[in-house]
């Protein structure tokens, strides 16, 4: 018998998904230049040059060890630079034994949700969210509780989730610099919410973890990111190198356990351990070694900065509301209607491909991507425009 769950998943690709696979179609059709999409997450800047070289130089070492396994959590070296860096940048203590490389930070989170939930659990996750949490989640065998952001702000409703931890609740995934709505959730907010998530342990006597999802860390356009681990110590960090240094389709990432929480041991076991179950152990070797030498490398936000300014100016201009994105390379863009299903609809009318919020756990809203060529945005102008008025003709 196969799994109705699986089946289920593997029938109904993720919204993102689907529109980014009619977006292919279409451009085929009608040509590159005549679509205007905005679904997914690619990075448009290059990975950067060291990166490349880094990889020319590795391809003439011995390919035997080069592609050899390494130890599940990944290579030593690897490892401790990421602890350095840690200990750099956020002036943290970290210890390579806390850190797991990972394929990315899909797999980072697919491992901390099923490190740390057992079936019947519950997960706390801020609406709206990145689509996939609810699978990772149900993978673990736990229950997703969605407990929406405050608007227009969209910082965390930290009041409406202490009113929604049970003694069930295992943890919270907070998102920040947020995919879909590009957010940056403020140092108070963080801090209130870690006040909130300790109050609710020691009333339970549960142990309640937060998984920071960082893979837009590096992507702002001026406010701070507060490190979470020095807010609150139970906290599992994901990170990735897919957006920050334009490697998606390299898988690579880490999951660090904070040294600061009290059963880092046996939180750092379970991790490989969940590693280990789902078949995450020891992700690309050459990419270890590549992140060895990398990881210090700044992220090149530059051209998503002007292609932020370059959409919010020309949407602000037609009359359409947005959030202002403070990190991250998306829009929220309120939609003409309420249905927002039917908006993303009519918007591929005018070859814009937009996703709908419904997608992310929201209403009325769409996500654009604008990580994406700048021309792009421009020559969206007239079509946006188009969009516009067609809601606006009497
Ligand atoms: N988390 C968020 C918020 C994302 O936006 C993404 C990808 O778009 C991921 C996790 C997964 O990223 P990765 O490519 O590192 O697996």
């Amino acid at each position: 018998m196969l799994n109705e769950r699986m089946i289920g998943l593997g029938s109904a690709p993720n919204a993102i998904r689907s529109l980014f696979a009619y977006g292919i179609k279409r451009k085929a059709e009608i040509g590159e230049d005549k679509v205007f999409d905005y679904s997914i997450g690619n990075p448009s800047v290059p990975a950067p040059q060291q990166v490349t070289e880094c990889i020319k130089r590795l391809m003439d070492e011995d390919p035997v060890a080069l592609h050899s396994y390494t130890p599940s959590p990944g290579m030593l070296e690897a490892r401790q630079a990421v602890a350095n860096h840690i200990q750099r940048e956020f002036g943290v203590a970290a210890d390579p034994a806390q850190v797991y490389l990972t394929h990315g930070a899909a797999a980072a989170l697919a491992i901390c949700l099923s490190a740390v939930a057992c079936p019947g659990d519950e997960v706390i996750v801020p609406t709206p969210y990145f689509t996939e949490y609810k699978t990772w989640i149900e993978q673990a065998g736990a229950h997703i509780v969605e407990v929406p952001c405050q608007v227009p702000s969209f910082q965390l409703d930290v009041e409406a989730i202490e009113a929604a931890i049970t003694p069930k609740t295992a943890a919270i995934i907070v998102d920040s610099p947020n995919n879909p709505v590009g957010a940056i959730y403020s140092r108070e907010n963080l801090e209130a919410l870690a006040a909130a998530l300790s109050r609710k342990e020691a009333e339970f006597g549960t142990k309640i973890y937060l998984i920071a999802d960082e893979p837009y860390r590096a992507i702002t356009y001026g406010d701070e990111v507060p490190y979470i681990p020095c807010i609150y110590p139970r906290t599992l960090v994901c990170y990735s190198f897919s957006k920050t240094l334009s490697l998606p389709g390299e898988r690579l990432g880490y999951i660090y356990v904070s040294n600061l929480m009290d059963n880092v041991e046996e939180t750092t076991f379970a991790i490989q351990g969940a590693g280990r179950s789902l078949g995450y152990i020891c992700c690309s070797a050459l990419f270890q070694r590549v992140l060895i030498e990398c990881i210090d490398l700044p992220s090149d936000v530059e051209a998503y900065r002007v292609n932020r300014e370059i959409l919010t100016q020309g949407l602000s201009k037609i009359g359409y509301e947005y959030v202002e994105p403070q990190g991250a390379f998306y829009l929220w863009v309120k939609a003409l209607e309420d249905d927002d299903l039917a908006f993303a609809q009519r918007a591929k009318e005018h070859e814009l491909l937009v996703c709908p919020s419904s997608g992310f756990g929201g209403k009325g809203y769409v996500r654009m991507s604008y990580c994406i060529a700048r021309e792009t945005i421009e020559n969206s102008m007239p079509a946006l425009q188009e969009l516009w008025d067609s809601y606006h003709q009497d």
